[in-house]
């Protein structure tokens, strides 16, 4: 096998970066300070709870934010520490309600994967917490495949090893594994493509990859909206993620206003409830301006939710109610590591 130099160094870093986790961790050490994060509302972010590496697992895996028996530990873990709130409670309390108990947190996942339903909802159940899901509507019970499924699912089915990328270069692949990352590589090239190329580009990728797909197949890799309405009356609330998750920034603010609104409508007429929580696609600072955070407040949430890394004071979030951080979770994620991401530490490691 050939490692070159550059992975080398890499792995061992990281596997140093991840013995001093496990050591912060069993040693307690990663909760020292805990008293600096008493009056923060911790949002914890995750997309799909799945087991990515099961062979027939043939979408996006980046996407897999941990795999079920983790989350499980995970939420073990938030109810040692934290006291899980909902998205209700925190809007209430911006609104001048119940002050928000120490140490809060908020669970939140984006875009509506099934997987919420079948692997994550049972979970949540067992501990008994609530949970926010973002949906983007115009997915729910429609053939309709985010770009990201739609490249990693025609990666994993191609018999060919070779295409051009959107900026012309030719790219081959040996193996999943290397097709996995000329499959990362271009949908990141896509990413920073207008919302109507991007379109077109991977609606021609199957013919490109000569894939079929299989009549129906992303219709079931979303929740449904009977599911919907079942968690709903279980304590999972649901908010916006817009209608077809463009970047927000990158389209027309009139257009824009109507990807929040008809999204937040959507998932309120499906319910019959209201909803107050929104979180945008891809969520960096580059993809909510001053005047998309007043068209979320303008639909009438009171609450928004970005991808800026940490945990928020609470004098932050009430300052700042619609650019709320959250904090990422992946499945490369260990224990040790997702409790030094929810320790106060996050907010300032540069
Ligand atoms: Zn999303």
């Amino acid at each position: 096998m050939y490692l070159n130099p550059v992975d080398t160094r890499k792995t061992r870093r990281s596997k140093l970066k991840e013995a001093l986790f496990s050591f912060a961790f069993h040693s307690g050490l990663v909760r020292f300070g805990r008293g600096f994060n008493k009056n923060s509302l911790t949002v914890l972010n995750y997309h799909r709870i799945d087991d990515p590496d099961r062979a027939d697992f043939d979408t996006f895996k980046p996407n897999v934010s941990a795999r079920p028996a983790d989350f499980d530990r995970q939420m073990d873990y938030m109810a040692r520490w934290f006291n899980v709130v909902s998205t209700r409670q925190v809007v209430d309390w911006l609104r001048g309600g119940k002050p928000l108990p120490p140490h809060a947190a908020l669970i939140t996942f984006d875009d509506g994967y099934l997987d919420n339903y079948t692997k994550a909802y049972p979970i949540l159940r067992k501990h008994n917490f609530p949970a926010i899901i973002f949906l983007t509507t115009n997915y729910i019970e429609s053939d309709l495949p985010f770009f990201w499924d739609l490249v990693a699912y025609c990666f994993h089915h191609t018999k060919l090893n070779h295409i051009h990328l959107p900026n012309g270069t030719r790219r081959e692949w040996n193996g999943r594994a290397e097709g996995e990352q000329v499959s990362g590589e271009l949908i990141a090239s896509l990413k920073i493509l207008s919302e109507g190329e991007k379109r077109d580009w991977t609606a021609r990728l199957p013919e490109m990859l000569e894939v079929a797909i299989p009549a129906g197949f992303f219709r079931n890799s979303m929740v449904s909206w009977d599911q919907v309405r079942e968690m709903s009356q279980n304590g999972i609330e649901f908010g916006g993620h817009t209608m077809s998750h463009p970047i927000l920034t990158r389209i027309p603010i009139e257009q824009a206003k109507i990807e929040i609104l008809g999204s937040k409508m959507r998932v309120e007429k499906e319910l019959g409830k209201e909803t107050v929580g929104f979180a945008y696609p891809n969520g960096l600072e580059t993809d909510y301006s001053a005047g998309i955070q007043l068209a979320v407040k303008e639909a009438g949430c009171g609450a928004a939710f970005t991808l800026l890394n940490g945990p928020s004071p609470f004098e932050e979030v009430k300052r700042e109610p619609f650019t709320i951080r959250r904090i990422f979770i992946s499945h490369r994620h260990t224990l040790p590591r997702f409790a030094a991401l929810v320790s106060w530490v996050n907010r300032y490691r540069g």
